[in-house]
């Protein structure tokens, strides 16, 4: 039987990468999008052709009761979930704390943090042998700026991801007795188009000199890294938090 996987921001870069190596992997795929449908589409027509099924499923993560109509839908047409890949997260221009508006600290807290919670407790509802549930695993992505900060750029971002790696230890411990596994993935500078939505689309190309291997990373390297602990060889591993950063 296939298991069914929910990765939310799954239009685009490290998400694509998660739903169609989860594809390759035997997974079923509802690929969650804000704002983009012919991207999601792209993506769920590349999960179809590997022999999986895929849906498409819009809705803003810090929005709740977007957030449960997402989940309403993959319950009705894939079936009971059994993986969560807490993908979709923003940033946005570079700026100090001193000149960030309170309306610009919400739209980040709600994407990153209050989005990734929730769908976190619905996964966890589903899946919760607590709850009559079969177990699962979640993947929630963080950020190598959870450990650097991110000075002068992002320290709400970088807050935001430090946020995840908590949550990310406590909700494993939490329910690490009902079934479900609960890791996170801090991706360093990867080539994908998050950097050009903060208004840097060079900041891949620019900042590979600083990483000890001198190159940004690509979306697939991190969805390795997420498809493997969605998987059964990571089956002893919970509460963790794998870099992938090239060093960094
Ligand atoms: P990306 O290329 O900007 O893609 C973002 C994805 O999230 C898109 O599918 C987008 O959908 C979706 N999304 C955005 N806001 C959403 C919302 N409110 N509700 C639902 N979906 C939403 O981002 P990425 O670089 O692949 O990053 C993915 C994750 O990795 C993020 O959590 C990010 O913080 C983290 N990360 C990335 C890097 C990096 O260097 N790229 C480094 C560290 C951590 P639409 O296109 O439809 O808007």
């Amino acid at each position: 039987m296939n298991r069914i996987l929910l990765v939310t921001g799954g239009s685009r870069g490290i998400g694509a990468a998660c739903c169609r190596q989860a594809a390759a992997a035997g997974w079923d795929v509802a690929v969650n999008y804000a704002r983009d449908a012919a991207a999601a589409d792209a993506v769920a027509a590349d999960v179809r052709a590997l022999g999986r099924r895929a849906i498409t499923v819009q809705a803003d993560v810090a929005d709740e009761a977007q957030v449960l109509a997402m989940f309403a839908r993959v319950d009705a047409e894939l079936g009971p979930l059994a993986g969560l890949v807490n993908n979709a997260g923003v940033v946005d221009m570079p700026a100090r704390v001193d000149e960030m508006s309170l309306a610009r600290l919400k739209r980040m807290f709600d994407t990153n943090i209050l989005g990734s919670v929730v769908c976190a407790r619905e996964a966890v509802r589903r899946m919760s042998t607590r709850h009559r549930g079969r177990g699962g695993a979640i993947v929630n992505l963080s950020s190598a700026a959870a450990r650097l900060g991110s000075p002068a750029q992002y320290v709400d971002y970088a807050a935001s991801k430090g946020a995840i790696d908590t949550f990310t230890l406590g909700l494993a411990r939490e329910v690490a007795a009902e079934g479900i596994r609960v890791n996170a993935v801090r991706p360093g500078i990867i080539d994908t188009g998050i950097h050009a939505s903060g208004g840097q689309p060079e900041r891949a190309k620019d900042l590979a000199p600083q990483v000890p291997m001198k190159r940004a990373g690509s979306a697939d390297e991190v969805a390795a890294a997420v498809l493997w602990l969605l998987s059964d060889a990571a089956s002893y591993t919970t509460g963790t938090v794998i870099d992938v950063t090239g060093g960094r």
